[in-house]
């Protein structure tokens, strides 16, 4: 549908989906899978990205081309795409306005337009992220931008920021970094380089199996972690960070930042939204909103309890596809999700260790009871396997 036919749209779907990205897909394609008809996506760009590769892609281990597919190439057989942009929803008149103009009506709704990035977050970041030195892997052009930085590097400081939460996948601004150490300890300058790490945490992860393995690989490649050094300004005039409660500085010859993330503001101006986080509200179980029983919430965008990630939507697709079934049956949700997340720390460019918790914070190993332990297995998995189940089955709701 082009933007001039939104514009006139008044059609009302059994199922709407604002966001075509992991969770949007997933959903809309598992629902179709059960025989469901008539389910829309709303979402406006041409392109698809899977970014767990954006890691790789700025660490040197992927090309750009493998991150990303026209969309209509993986929007799931039988679901209508409208190519447009949502900006507010009427949950009373069960209705949805886009951005050409037009609304569209629902008897279901699923709400899943992910995470903002807001480099306006911290002072100095905006600017700095548009001169040469500064990069990131949380935007595709970004992600190639560090790839060609890092890969230069013979010298210098180089300094790595994790944001404080919340955050898709938080973790993933230290991928990167490994990699980088291990691509330069190979070329002989890791030596030369001051490579720096600041979290916001006090632990480099927060749960103590995981802790011991990352640290073991920071004592490795002789990183500097500061810890609970949240980013407070960046002057890339002067190429200088400020972080931490003591206001500390540091100069830096390569910077790599995750930015400060938000909620899409049209959420809370459409009422759907958690007060305290502005993420859209749901029954943290059951993916249902407590306010408005039509509408569903999960991936980045929802105010689930889990660490944001695509190995939580694993999980949160198939709860929220059963207990929306259920509802379309008259019956009762009963599915519940149990706060799984998982973040893949790749900790060389061949090993890799899988962070899979609760939202608890508890270890909840779904692949092997190991997955935490540094290995060769969990990278296969992470740069070859889950690519290829991404592309061809967790976009169609086959896995
Ligand atoms: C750098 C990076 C590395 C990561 N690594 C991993 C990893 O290794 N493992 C892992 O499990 N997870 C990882 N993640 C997290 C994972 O990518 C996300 O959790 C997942 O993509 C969330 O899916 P989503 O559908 O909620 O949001 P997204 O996939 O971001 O999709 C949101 C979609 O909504 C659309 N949209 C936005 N606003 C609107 C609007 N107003 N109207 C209509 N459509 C809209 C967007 O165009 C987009 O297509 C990583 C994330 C990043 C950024």
């Amino acid at each position: 549908m082009s933007n001039a036919d939104a514009a006139d749209a008044t059609r009302t779907h059994r199922i709407l989906v604002i966001g075509g990205g992991n969770a949007g897909l997933s959903v809309a394609g598992r629902l179709r899978r059960a025989g469901i008809t008539d389910i829309a996506v709303i979402d406006p760009n041409e392109t698809h990205y899977y970014k767990p590769l954006f890691s790789h892609v700025a660490g040197g281990t992927a090309r750009a081309s493998e991150a990303r597919r026209p969309q209509r190439d993986v929007m799931p057989k039988g679901v209508e795409w409208i190519q447009d942009t949502v900006i507010k929803v009427d949950p009373k008149a069960h209705e949805v306005k886009l951005a050409a103009g037009g609304t569209v009506g629902y008897e279901q709704l699923v709400v899943c337009p992910g995470i903002q990035n807001r480099w306006d977050g911290i002072p100095g970041l905006a600017d700095a992220i548009r001169t040469p030195a500064v990069a990131s892997n949380y935007e595709f052009d970004l992600a190639i931008k560090a790839s060609a930085l890092l890969r230069e590097v013979r010298e210098g400081t180089v300094v790595f920021v994790q944001a404080q939460g919340p955050a898709s996948c938080a973790g993933a601004a230290q991928k990167p970094m490994y990699q980088a150490c291990a691509y330069w300890r190979a070329k002989g300058v890791l030596d030369d380089i001051r490579v720096v790490m600041l979290v916001p945490d006090p632990t480099i992860f927060g749960i103590p199996e995981i802790d011991a393995e990352l640290e073991r690989k920071i004592a490795e490649y002789g990183v500097e972690l500061h810890t609970e050094a949240e980013l407070v300004s960046v002057d890339g005039n002067l190429r200088t960070v400020t972080y931490g409660a003591d206001r500390e500085q540091i100069t830096y010859d390569v910077l790599l930042v995750e930015p400060p993330q938000s909620a899409p503001s049209w959420i809370a101006d459409s009422g759907l939204a958690q007060a305290a986080s502005g993420f859209a509200d749901v029954d943290v179980r059951t993916l249902r909103s407590p306010m408005h029983p039509d509408v569903w919430a999960l991936g980045d965008a929802a105010a689930t309890t889990n660490s944001k990630s695509g190995g939580a939507l694993r999980k949160q697709v198939k709860v929220l596809v059963e207990n929306l079934l259920a509802v379309l049956d008259g019956r009762e949700p009963t599915a519940r999700y149990d706060g799984y997340g998982v973040c893949p720390f790749t900790v060389s460019r061949s090993t890799a260790v899988f962070a899979e918790f609760d939202d608890a914070r508890r270890m909840a190993p779904t692949l092997w009871r190991t997955s935490y332990r540094e290995s060769r297995r969990n990278w296969f998995i992470d740069r070859w396997m889950f690519p290829q189940v991404y592309w061809h089955g967790i976009l169609q709701g086959r896995a």
